[in-house]
C-alpha cells in the first residue's frame, strides 16, 4: 500500500552508490519515498494496492532536477535583449525593464517561470534578487501555492554601480540604506521554513552595489539565522577590475573577505577566476551555479567548471533568466553544460553526463542546503521525483538513459512531477497553475511593461515584419 506506486521504467537514483535500476519502481507515502528497487519485487507490496499507480515502464524516474540560478522577475524579458554584453544588457535593456514593473506584472512573471520550470522537470530552485517594486509577498505565497519547493532570495544593496561603473542602477531598481536589508529579514521572519518548502536567503546585488559594511553585515546575519546568501561574482572580466582595482582582491579573495563564502553560500557564474581562487572555493563548501547558455549567449567566457569539479568544489546548474538563457528549462542546460568543458578544453572527456546529473540534482541539493531532505531517490528522503517519457524518436533505441538525459532529452519530454509526495503535473498537464490563463497574462503584462519602460515594444530583428 502506497499513495503513489511509479511501476517500470529506468530509475536513476543519484543515491550514494549511484544505483541505476532498470526495470524499476518507486513507492511514496506520505511525502515520503518508501522503496524503490525491481519492479518485480515492488509489485508484491504495491502493485494494485496503491492511491494512484502510474504505469512508467517507457519512461525514466529520477530526482526533480534542481535549478540554484533563476531571475523569476525576468520571464516577461524574453527577446527583450538579444545580442548584447553584459552591461549594456543590464543598464540599457533588463534594469529599464525590471525597474518599471509593476507588482501584477511581476508576478505574472513570476507565474511564467515557474509553469515553465515545473513543466521542464524543475522541483526546487533558487531565486536571485526579489526587490519591493515586484511585491515579493505576493510572488513568495504563489510559489507556495504551485506546489514547488524554493529558496527565494531578497536583493540587498546601498549602493547604485556596477564593478567600476558608477550610478548605472536603473532609478526604479534603487533601494538604499537599511530597507533591502531589514525587509529581507521581514520576509524571513514571515515565511523561511514555511511547509518546509520555502526559504528565505540574502541577495547581495553584485560588487559595486554594496558596501564592504553591508556585505559583511548579512553573511554574519545569515550564519546566525542558518540561512543562505547568493550572490553573482566574477561574471564578467570588468568583475575582477573592479575588486582588483578597489581592494587589490580578486573576486574570490574578495568573497572571503566580506564574509561570502562558506556552505551557506552560492556563488553564481565565477567565470574568471584563478587556481588559488578555485582551491578557496573548495576549501570554504562554497557552492557555484554554473549558468552555461547565459556565460555563451552575453559573451562572458567559459567558466572553469571540469577544473572545479577535479579540484571538489560544489559545482550546481543554472538557468539565469529570460533575456540571458533564454528559457528556464535546466534539461537543456545540462546539454549546454556537458557540451561547454569539451570546447573549452578540447578534450572529449572533460566532463561526463553522470557528473553533470550530479549537478541538475544532488548538487543543487547541497547548494539549497537540502540534501538530507531531497536530490536523489533514497528510501526515507521527501518525495521530489520527475518521469522523463522516452518514448519518443529522439530518446531510442534506449540503451542508455544516462547518455539521453544529457544529451539528447528536452524539457519537454518530463511527463510527471511530484514535489514533496503530491502529484502536480500528470501527463504534462500543471495541477496547481492555471496554464491558459497565465499565457494569456504573459502577453497582456508584457504589452503594458514594454510600453511604460519604451523597449521592446517591436521586435528587434533585422528582417521585414508586415
Ligand atoms: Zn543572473
Amino acid at each position: 500500500m502506497a499513495d503513489i506506486y511509479l511501476r517500470g521504467g529506468w530509475v536513476i537514483t543519484v543515491d550514494p552508490e549511484r544505483r541505476v535500476i532498470r526495470d524499476g519502481a518507486v513507492a511514496v507515502e506520505d511525502g515520503r519515498i518508501v522503496a524503490v528497487g525491481k519492479r518485480v519485487e515492488l509489485d508484491r507490496d504495491y502493485h494494485g494496492k496503491s492511491d494512484v499507480e502510474i504505469d512508467t515502464s517507457r519512461q525514466i524516474i529520477m530526482p526533480g532536477l534542481i535549478n540554484t540560478h533563476v531571475h523569476l522577475a525576468q520571464g516577461l524579458l524574453r527577446g527583450c535583449a538579444d545580442y548584447l554584453p553584459l552591461i549594456p544588457w543590464l543598464r540599457d535593456r533588463v534594469w529599464p525593464l525590471q525597474g518599471n514593473y509593476r507588482e501584477e506584472e511581476a508576478l505574472v512573471s513570476a507565474k511564467l517561470v515557474v509553469l515553465e520550470m515545473i513543466k521542464s522537470g524543475t522541483t526546487a530552485f533558487l531565486e536571485t534578487g526579489l526587490v519591493g517594486r515586484y511585491g515579493p509577498d505576493k510572488i513568495i505565497e504563489m510559489i507556495h501555492s504551485s506546489g514547488i519547493r524554493a529558496a527565494v532570495a531578497r536583493h540587498v544593496m546601498d549602493m547604485t554601480g556596477y564593478a567600476l561603473e558608477e550610478n548605472i542602477l536603473h532609478e526604479g531598481l534603487v533601494e538604499l540604506g537599511d530597507k533591502s536589508y531589514k525587509d529581507t529579514l521581514r520576509l524571513y521572519n514571515k515565511y523561511h521554513g514555511w511547509d518546509n518548502r520555502i526559504w528565505v536567503w540574502f541577495g547581495p546585488r553584485t560588487p559595486g552595489a554594496v558596501s564592504v559594511e553591508l556585505y559583511r553585515r548579512m553573511s554574519e546575519k545569515a550564519r546566525e539565522l542558518g540561512t543562505g546568501i547568493t550572490m553573482h561574482l566574477a561574471e564578467v572580466k570588468a568583475d575582477v577590475e573592479y575588486t582588483m582595482t578597489k581592494f587589490g582582491k580578486k573576486p574570490v579573495e574578495f568573497a572571503d573577505w566580506v564574509g561570502l563564502t562558506g556552505p551557506n553560500v552560492v556563488l553564481v557564474h565565477v567565470v574568471w577566476v584563478t587556481d588559488e581562487e578555485i582551491d578557496i572555493l573548495a576549501r570554504t563548501h562554497t557552492t557555484v551555479s554554473h549558468n552555461p547558455c547565459s556565460n555563451m549567449k552575453l559573451a562572458s567566457g567559459a567558466a572553469r567548471i571540469s577544473d572545479m569539479l577535479r579540484r571538489g568544489v560544489n559545482v550546481a546548474l543554472g538557468t539565469d533568466g529570460g533575456p540571458s538563457n533564454n528559457d528556464y528549462d535546466l534539461v537543456r542546460e545540462m546539454k549546454h553544460a556537458a557540451l561547454l568543458q569539451p570546447l573549452r578544453t578540447l578534450d572529449a572527456k572533460a566532463i561526463r553526463a553522470e557528473e553533470v546529473i550530479e549537478m541538475a540534482t544532488i548538487r543543487g541539493a547541497k547548494a539549497l542546503m537540502i540534501d538530507n531532505m531531497v536530490g536523489s531517490i533514497e528510501v526515507g528522503k521527501r518525495a521530489d521525483i520527475i518521469t522523463i517519457d522516452y518514448w519518443k524518436p529522439h530518446l531510442k533505441p534506449m540503451n542508455n538513459p544516462i547518455s539521453h538525459l544529457v544529451y539528447a532529452a528536452m524539457g519537454s519530454d518530463v511527463r510527471n512531477v511530484i514535489v514533496d509526495g503530491k502529484i502536480i503535473m500528470r501527463d504534462r498537464r500543471v495541477l496547481t497553475l492555471d496554464e491558459e490563463k497565465i499565457l494569456e497574462d504573459a502577453d497582456k503584462a508584457a504589452a503594458s511593461l514594454y510600453e511604460r519602460a519604451g523597449i521592446c515594444v517591436e521586435p528587434d530583428t533585422i528582417w521585414k515584419i508586415i
